[in-house]
C-alpha cells in the first residue's frame, strides 16, 4: 500500500513537473496515413513526416495500412476520432474515403492528400507531391536512351509496358507521361509492342503488387518471345515491379552475353534496385526525394495551421473530380549507372554500405 502510494505520489509529481513543458510545445495531433512497409519509399517517408513534424512541436499518429483499403479507412476513422488538427493521407485508394473526409471537414480539420491524389470529395484542402507526369516521361526517355546506348543497330525495339496501379492516380501521370514520348516512336515504328499489349487497361498492375508483374511478365515471355525474339526493353513504373520484372526474364536466361537485359526503368530509388542498377540488371529509377516531400508538406502543415497562407501552389494540374486540389509539386530526377553516387548517395538519402 505504502509502495503504491509512493509511486502515485511520484506520478503526481512527475505529471506536474512535466506538463508545463509539455504544454508549451504542443501545436497538437496530427494523423499520418501511409499505405504500406512492403515498399520502402513509404517507410522513408513514414519516418521523415513523423521526425519532421515532431521537431515542430506536433504529436504524430502514424499508421501502415498493408494496402488493405478497408484497414486504411478504419484507421482513418479512428484517428479522426482523436481530435487531430490535420490529417496527411497517402491513400491506397483514392477514391473511397470521402464519408470519412466528411467527418474530418466538419471537424474543421485540415486534410493534405501526400503523393496519392484524393479524389471524388471536395474535402481534401492540399496535395503534395513531384511532377508525375513528368516522372513518366524521365522514365521513357531513359529508355529509349538505353535502347539506343545497348541496341543501336537493330530497330524495331521490341518493348513491353507495365503500368502501376488503376485505383492510384498518379498511375495514369506516370503512364500518359510516358506515352507522350514512347506514342510517336511506336507510330514511326522505331519500338514494336510486341504483345500489343497497351493502354492502363492492359497494363495496369493492381495494387503496385510485384508478383503480379512478375506473373504477367512470365506470360508475355511465354506468349510472345518463345520463338527467340528477343525482348529490348521494359517500361516499368516502380522498382517493386522492376524487381519482379527481372526475375522474370533472369527465369528465361536474360542477362548473360549471349542475352542481354533488357532496358528496365523503374521509380523510387529504392535501395535493391539502386544494386540491381549497379549490377546492370535495371537499367534506370527515378529519384524522388521524400525528404523534400515531407520538409514541403510540413511547412505546409504548420503554415495553415499557425493561420497564414500557403504561397506558390500550383492551382491548374490536379483536379480531383469535384475541385483541382491546391498542388505542390517537386521535381523528379533520372538515376542510372553514372550518376546514382552523386544524387542517392552523395545526398545521404542511402548510405554507402546499404549498396554493398
Ligand atoms: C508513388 C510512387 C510509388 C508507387 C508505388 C505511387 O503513388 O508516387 O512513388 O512507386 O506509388 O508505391
Amino acid at each position: 500500500m505504502k509502495l503504491i502510494k509512493s509511486a502515485l505520489a511520484a506520478l503526481a509529481l512527475g505529471v506536474v513537473a512535466l506538463s508545463p513543458a509539455a504544454h508549451a510545445e504542443d501545436k497538437g495531433l496530427v494523423g499520418v496515413l501511409m499505405p504500406t512497409k512492403t515498399s520502402q519509399r513509404w517507410i522513408n517517408d513514414g519516418d521523415a513526416v513523423k521526425s519532421q513534424l515532431e521537431a515542430k512541436g506536433y504529436t504524430v499518429d502514424l499508421q501502415y495500412a498493408q494496402d488493405d483499403i478497408p484497414n486504411q479507412l478504419s484507421q482513418l476513422e479512428n484517428v479522426i476520432t482523436k481530435g487531430p488538427k490535420a490529417l496527411i493521407i497517402a491513400s491506397i485508394d483514392g477514391t473511397t474515403m470521402g464519408d470519412a473526409l466528411q467527418k474530418a471537414a466538419d471537424a474543421g480539420v485540415v486534410v493534405v492528400a501526400y503523393d496519392r491524389l484524393i479524389k471524388k470529395t471536395p474535402n481534401v484542402d492540399y496535395y503534395t507531391t513531384f511532377d508525375n507526369f513528368g516522372v513518366g516521361v524521365i522514365q521513357a526517355n531513359s529508355l529509349v536512351k538505353g535502347l539506343k546506348e545497348r541496341f543501336p543497330d537493330t530497330k524495331p525495339w521490341n518493348v513491353e509496358l507495365f503500368g502501376g496501379s488503376p485505383d492510384d492516380n498518379n498511375a495514369f501521370f506516370f503512364y500518359n507521361g510516358a506515352m507522350s514520348v514512347l506514342q510517336p516512336l511506336i507510330d514511326d515504328g522505331s519500338i514494336k509492342i510486341v504483345s500489343g499489349q497497351t493502354g492502363m487497361d492492359k497494363v495496369g498492375t493492381l495494387r503496385w503488387l510485384a508478383a503480379t508483374a512478375q506473373a504477367r511478365m512470365d506470360n508475355l515471355l511465354s506468349a510472345y518471345y518463345s520463338d527467340g525474339k528477343r525482348v529490348d526493353g521494359v517500361l516499368s513504373p516502380y522498382d517493386g515491379l522492376s524487381r519482379g520484372i527481372i526475375a522474370s526474364l533472369r527465369g528465361v536466361g536474360y542477362g548473360t552475353a549471349d542475352q542481354p537485359w533488357p532496358i528496365v526503368t523503374g521509380q523510387d530509388a529504392e535501395t535493391a534496385s539502386v544494386k540491381a542498377i549497379i549490377a546492370g540488371e535495371q537499367y534506370s529509377t527515378v529519384f524522388k526525394d521524400t525528404r523534400d516531400l515531407a520538409k514541403s508538406t510540413v511547412e505546409l502543415v504548420d503554415t495553415v495551421l499557425s493561420g497564414n497562407k500557403p504561397a506558390n501552389l500550383d492551382t491548374t494540374t490536379y483536379n480531383n473530380d469535384v475541385k483541382v486540389v491546391p498542388s505542390i509539386l517537386l521535381t523528379p530526377v533520372e538515376v542510372d549507372k553514372t550518376n546514382y553516387e552523386k544524387i542517392v548517395v552523395e545526398s545521404g538519402y542511402i548510405k554507402p554500405d546499404e549498396l554493398k
